[in-house]
């Protein structure tokens, strides 16, 4: 397929088109991405969106190779994702048979026949220059048996099966909590190329099987298809996933392996019927060798379990899955390899890989889309021009490499603190040595209840609290300052929050009607 600003020509490279080559610029002309999965699309919109006919994108994918196809959870800043390539939310739900998320239920993680819900939005809200959970922590080491839950809008939807978007009035109770989606990645995907190739992004069908590149300087010249042809870019992002076919098998940019921290390195995965009503959160159950997840989409479940192979064999997960399916299979088991880290660079020579390629760290908080997003929106931020100055490679992998280990940290604490030992799997995690970062904020909010929160942090402090509590860390002390506060009416103003809450979600209406109404999709 040829775009409006391009040709192709007879020997199948991609050209400038006639006006464009009378000038010599150093502005990027031509963008290449390699990869036509959910990061792919997302970048070729977002892009598309912002750059306008300033310069031409092409995608190249392989039907044959296909995509990875899970990725159905998310978190709230996806939304901005989407309004900023002025997508609408009822047609987007609607395109992807998608549901809405409040958060991550939590079961058998700290300890088997425990749970806990990781919410999205604050705890309780603020009525005094001390925070919330510090008043919350004091009166819980008094004797009071409140859970933290009990002070969430987004956990109190969540159990009634309750869902509307939050208030904008902060004032208002219901502006305290947030949510994200669940949706079928494929269609979002085919969502985002209607979206891609109306603004005329080219989309190339066919395997890449070799890379050139400038004997001078090594960047990557153009990318050669089984079939001969040949295209050109200045700029190539790979979006090829756990292939890295450019930023890997072309310019050999290494990868830091983090499987001690983060043992899971397979997955198999599983759709079912839908046999019940659409429940707003995902659920997350920790298992003998990993721990499983379930999806509820419009028309269906997404399930799949994400476990060791040193502990575990794919034939035990993959009985263990279907057995505990809540409907009839729809598809067959998929299984799945990965090694959890990130690439030693994702921004080299004239290459920034986003996605899979970039680095997995599996799919426990839904973090993949996540990073896809702000690879893109940091790219486009940082956007070269032909000279590639290596100050922009340098911020953008410093920015990058802090995010993926800002994240890789929370992971590592659903697994480290657990006191789970029934199985070699929960041994392993509960005595890996873990990073000292983690460690010292471990340490802080055990000791003095306090969350130790690094500037740009993805997960907020709600977040920290809700996996240190439902893990069992539980402070010694509640910090100091509540403690010189005694003219603060916290009980009170705690009550008044439970009961705001509980008129609150008795008004909303259910998740099913919700959808019904606002954005029921076709297949349901
Ligand atoms: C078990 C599991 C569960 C997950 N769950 C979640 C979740 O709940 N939430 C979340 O945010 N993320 C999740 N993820 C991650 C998510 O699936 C990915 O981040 C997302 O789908 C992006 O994948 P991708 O586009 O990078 O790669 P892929 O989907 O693998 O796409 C790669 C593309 O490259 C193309 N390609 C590869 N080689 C060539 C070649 N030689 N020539 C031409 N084309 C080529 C392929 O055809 C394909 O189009 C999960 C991942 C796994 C493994």
């Amino acid at each position: 397929m040829v775009n409006n600003q391009c040709e192709l020509r007879a020997d199948w490279t991609l050209q400038p088109s006639e006006e464009n080559v009378s000038e010599a610029t150093t502005e990027i002309e031509r963008v290449i991405i390699v990869g036509g999965g959910s990061a792919g699309w997302m970048a070729a919109a977002a892009l598309a969106n912002d750059l306008g006919s300033s310069c031409d994108i092409t995608l190249i994918e392989s039907e044959a190779i296909g995509t990875i196809g899970v990725g159905e959870a998310t978190i709230p800043p996806i939304k901005f994702f989407n309004q900023r390539l002025g997508i609408d939310e009822p047609t987007f739900v609607r395109e992807t048979n998608g549901s809405f998320k409040l958060g991550i239920e939590f079961i058998d993680w700290s300890r088997k026949g425990h749970a806990y819900f990781h919410p999205f939005g604050q705890y309780g809200a603020e009525f005094d220059s001390v925070p919330f959970y510090h008043y919350w922590m004091r009166e819980h080491l008094a004797g009071d048996a409140t859970p933290i839950d009990e002070y969430s809008m987004a956990w109190a939807a969540a159990k009634a099966g309750k869902f509307s978007p939050p208030s904008q009035d902060r004032r208002n109770i219901q502006s305290t909590f947030d949510y994200a989606y669940h949706f079928d990645a494929t269609l979002y995907a085919a969502y985002l190329r209607k979206y891609a190739e109306a603004r005329g992004v080219a989309r190339i069908e066919g395997r890449v099987t070799n890379a050139q590149c400038a004997a001078e300087n090594g960047f990557i010249k153009s990318v050669e298809m089984e079939d001969g042809r040949v295209f050109e870019a200045d700029l190539f992002i790979d979006c090829s996933g756990f292939f890295g076919l450019l930023i890997e098998k072309t310019l050999e940019t290494g990868y830091e392996d983090w499987s001690h921290w983060l043992p899971c390195n397979r997955a198999v995965a599983a759709t079912c019927e839908k046999t019940s009503d659409i429940v707003p959160y995902t659920k997350s159950t920790a298992k003998s060798g990993g721990w499983q997840w379930r999806i509820p989409l419009q028309h269906r479940t997404g399930n799949g379990y994400v476990y060791c192979s040193e502990y575990l064999d794919a034939e035990d997960a993959e009985k263990e899955l279907v057995s505990s399916l809540d409907g009839a299979a729809i598809s067959d088991p998929r299984h799945l390899r990965f090694v959890t880290g990130r690439r030693k660079k994702f921004w080299n020579k004239n290459c920034v890989a986003i996605g899979l390629s970039a680095g997995f760290m599996e799919p426990l908080e839904s973090t993949s889309l996540h990073l896809i997003q702000y690879g893109i929106l940091r790219l486009l931020a940082l956007f070269p021009d032909k000279t590639m100055s290596p100050l922009l490679a340098e911020e953008y992998n410093a920015l990058t490499e802090a995010e993926y280990e800002r994240i890789r940290d929370f992971l590592i604490l659903h697994y480290t603190a657990t006191t789970r030992d029934d199985s070699e799997f929960w041994r392993y995690c509960a005595n890996m040595p873990i990073p000292e970062r983690l460690e010292y904020k471990i340490d802080h909010f055990r000791t003095h209840g306090r969350i130790v929160s690094d500037e740009r942090e993805l997960f907020s402090n709600p977040s920290w609290i809700a996996v240190y509590l439902g893990q069992d860390i539980v402070p010694a002390q509640a910090p100091a300052m509540t403690r010189h506060r005694k003219a603060v009416p916290v009980a009170d103003r705690m009550a008044a929050i439970r009961s705001a809450m509980s008129e609150a979600v008795a008004a909303m209406p259910t998740h099913e009607a919700f959808i019904e109404r606002h954005c029921k999709s076709a297949l349901q």
